[in-house]
């Protein structure tokens, strides 16, 4: 079992509660104050404040630490984020006591450092869709040391039990740390840890494909072929963010495809949308490489520019996927 006093897990844990339930309260505040009709979006605004809330936690608990999130505060100082700025603060502030707006962007921008060889990731909210439509989405944040994630935690609000893709859920909590597995727990309830494991399925045509809402984050059509090559019968579940991660790691699934998209051929995953994910499901016993079967590389700065695509699966199944992806993706 994780020992989850270790002060980097016991941080990550309680860090990602928290930020999770900031986007939640920013979501259902705008929405009472009626602000999802001014100009900015409320998944902005979570953004800006989970990434500040973030910034003041490193600056406290562990200040020499390195956080590359995904935000900057500039857009925050021209004429057109001003009000922006006030929201955000006042999100912040109501878990910060007495935050100024300087401050927040402050925090906002601790995030802007660049890779070194032992940085903290954050995407504040990944799934911005899943987030704006209800769907699915997750805070995550992870801790990179020499190219390999070595720690990672995901907050997924709308959840299931056992990280069930259905949203009808209090929400899940994943933390693993690399040699020590994958555990998870209820988001929204105080509850322990209990350890995950990916599906034991063994027959590729009753694998389950998970796969992005968004066509335009990977290849609809050569996930069908794929499909039809593996005759497999059942409808691939949509999923927004790196709760499809946590669906793998419960268990909930077989095979997860980020294909290329045709409008994006040269495309590169950023490593704050796969650094938490990866390492839970492959500490939850899933394996997760490119679209050629080559292990991600996190050594590379924002971006995992030695890998393309990314192809995920319960771990038994991973040859038999690769073996598919080649022949659709991949065949002169
Ligand atoms: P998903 O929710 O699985 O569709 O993934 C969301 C993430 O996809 C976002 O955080 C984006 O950073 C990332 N993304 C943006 N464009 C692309 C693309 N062309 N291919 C793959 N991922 C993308
Ligand atoms: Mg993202």
């Amino acid at each position: 079992m994780i020992d989850v006093t270790q002060p980097e897990v016991a941080f990550a844990v309680q860090m990602v509660r928290q930020a999770a339930q900031l986007a939640q309260r920013v979501q259902s505040g705008m929405a009472l104050q009626n602000l999802t009709k001014s100009d900015f979006s409320p998944v902005t605004v979570a953004d800006y404040a989970v990434q500040a809330l973030l910034g003041h936690a490193m600056e406290t608990q562990f200040p020499e630490a390195v956080l590359v999130g995904e935000e900057n505060s500039s857009a925050l100082y021209t004429e057109a984020g001003t009000q922006m700025r006030e929201v955000v603060t006042q999100f912040v502030g109501r878990m910060v006591e007495g935050a100024t707006e300087e401050q927040v962007c402050q925090w906002i921008d601790r995030g802007t450092a660049a890779p070194t060889e032992r940085f903290w990731v954050l995407d504040p909210v990944d799934g911005t869709k899943g987030y704006l439509r209800g769907g699915q989405y997750a805070v995550a944040l992870a801790l990179v040391e020499n190219g390999e994630v070595i720690l990672g935690a995901l907050g997924c609000p709308n959840l299931g039990e056992n990280c069930a893709p259905e949203l009808l859920g209090l929400g899940a909590l994943l933390i693993a740390k690399r040699g020590e597995g994958a555990f998870c727990t209820t988001l929204s309830v105080e509850e322990p840890f209990r350890p995950i494991q990916v599906s034991d399925c063994d027959n590729i045509q009753q694998a389950r494909i998970l796969r992005s809402v968004e066509s335009g984050h990977t290849n609809a059509n050569q996930i069908d072929q794929i499909a039809q090559t593996l005759q497999i019968e059942a409808e691939p579940i949509l999923m927004d963010s790196q709760a499809k991660y946590a669906t793998l790691a419960g268990g909930n699934g077989e095979l997860l495809f980020r294909l290329l998209s045709p409008a994006q051929p040269d495309y590169r995953e950023k490593i704050w949308d796969q650094a938490a994910g990866a390492l839970i499901l492959e500490e939850a016993g899933g394996k997760i490489t490119d679209l050629h079967g080559a292990p991600l590389d996190f050594s590379q700065g924002r971006l995992l520019a030695n890998n393309t695509g990314v192809f995920a699966s319960n771990g038994i199944l991973h040859d038999a996927g690769l073996d598919a992806i080649a022949k659709v993706c991949f065949a002169e």
